[in-house]
């Protein structure tokens, strides 16, 4: 067992430490922090972390992936803070997915934007009646004559979908025949037109958790991705890496509140000594700590499973569940170790706690994290 990061990748992780101070920063300090980003700000932001090779990490070589392993792609999960990584994430998600399955004709048209930063992707599959259980999707594609299909349906919490240039829409394809399968398209916005709007949630608020309506929107047969019916495939094996990066986001919160708490408990006195002194302090401390490193190490485990070609669901889910609830409770101890001080917005920890809240949610939920693992170490299925 190795602990260590190797040479290359703590290489880059300090490029993408200086990527994020130097470029991105300032970007994301040029707006209010309440508000989602301007397109264009997020663009900037894309075109800074793209020569790193984070958008092609999980791209095959040949279709101009970057050959960065698992445990280098999770770094940038450690490293940029949430209310970005999350954007980041659904980009590089879709760029992975428009990668599999799609024809040359697709993949020439979407993938070098993608890759290079220029172009904003998206994911849709939750819907309003549609949540924890994918196979439910109501929006339909129907054909539409002239090799083109009709998509009408609405999606909800679609990251990025209201500044994307490309959204992946899981949808039900009816065929003539009255059959209907779970499929992927890509919907080209300038394209094919779709309205959008942000959705106001209480975390990651520079993102762009959106909801999408489509309209008899027309796209052509060939933007049809994969071979019909594996949307539910693609999906699960892009999702075995994202729920451990979900787990480093989490991380990235914890890291930040624990510094916090221990920078405040060595200047904050009462008593005649620095509340440092107390050891109720010390155990909040130290319960942030463990939970704080058990959450890293057990996300780059799963990554460094998968770099070893293990399909590694039970680890994966522990790993999302691990970090996620726990970035929950690290924050929430920091704004109780700094005392009232804790939750005034200039501490900025109420808005860490608030970040950390939107973290169970995506790629599966903590129940449904916990009923995966359940189903790997019992060999039962209760999802329902
Ligand atoms: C920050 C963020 C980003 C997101 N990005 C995207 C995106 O890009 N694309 C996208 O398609 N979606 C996205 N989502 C949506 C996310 O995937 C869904 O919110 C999630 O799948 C849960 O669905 P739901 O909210 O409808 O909850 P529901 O499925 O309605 O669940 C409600 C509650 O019931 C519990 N529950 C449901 N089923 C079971 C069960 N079988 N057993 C036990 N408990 C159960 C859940 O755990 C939850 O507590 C995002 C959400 C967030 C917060």
């Amino acid at each position: 067992m190795d602990f260590e990061f190797s040479a290359e990748q703590r290489m880059l992780r300090d490029s993408i430490r200086s990527a994020y101070s130097r470029d991105i920063m300032p970007i994301q300090r040029a707006y209010p922090q309440d508000r989602p980003l301007p397109k264009a700000a997020f663009l900037k932001i894309q075109q800074a972390v793209a020569p790193l090779g984070f958008y092609g990490a999980r791209v095959p070589l040949e279709l101009g992936g970057s050959g960065l392993d698992h445990v280098s792609w999770g770094m940038f999960y450690e490293e940029f803070p949430p209310v970005l990584s999350t954007g980041l994430l659904a980009c590089e998600a879709t760029t992975t997915r428009l990668a599999r399955g799609s024809s040359a004709v697709v993949r020439e048209r979407f993938l070098p934007g993608l890759l290079d930063g220029r172009l904003i992707g998206a994911s849709g599959t939750s819907e309003p009646n549609v949540g924890s259980d994918p196979r439910g999707v109501e929006t339909r594609a129907v054909p539409a004559g002239d090799g083109h299909y009709a998509i009408s349906g609405r999606k909800l919490w679609t990251s990025n979908g209201s500044i994307c240039d490309v959204l992946m829409a899981v949808v039900r394809l009816e065929s003539p025949g009255g059959a209907s399968s779970l499929a992927r398209v890509a919907v080209e916005r300038a394209a094919s037109p779709f309205e959008a709007r942000e959705v106001a949630v209480i975390g990651l608020q520079q993102g762009h958790l959106s909801e999408v309506v489509f309209d008899n929107c027309v796209v052509p047969a060939e933007n049809l991705l994969g071979s019909g019916d594996d949307a539910a495939q693609v999906l699960q094996a892009t999702w075995l890496a994202q729920r451990p990066a979900f787990g480093l986001m989490g991380v990235h919160l914890c890291r930040a509140a624990l510094d916090a708490s221990v920078r405040y408990a060595k200047e904050r006195v009462q008593f005649g000594k620095t509340i440092a002194h107390f050891q109720l302090v010390q155990g909040l401390v130290a319960e942030m700590y463990t939970l704080t490193l058990a959450s890293r190490l057990l996300a780059y485990q799963a990554l460094a499973l998968l770099d070893r070609g293990i399909v590694c669901h039970a680890e994966a889910s522990a790993a999302k569940m691990m970090g996620t609830e726990s970035a929950v409770k690290v924050t929430r101890l920091a704004m109780q170790l700094h005392g009232s001080m804790g939750l005034t917005v200039e501490a900025g920890l109420e808005r860490l706690h608030r970040d950390a809240c939107m973290l169970p949610l995506p790629e599966g939920t903590t129940q449904i994290q916990q009923l995966i693992i359940g189903r790997e170490l019992l060999g039962v299925r209760a999802f329902r």
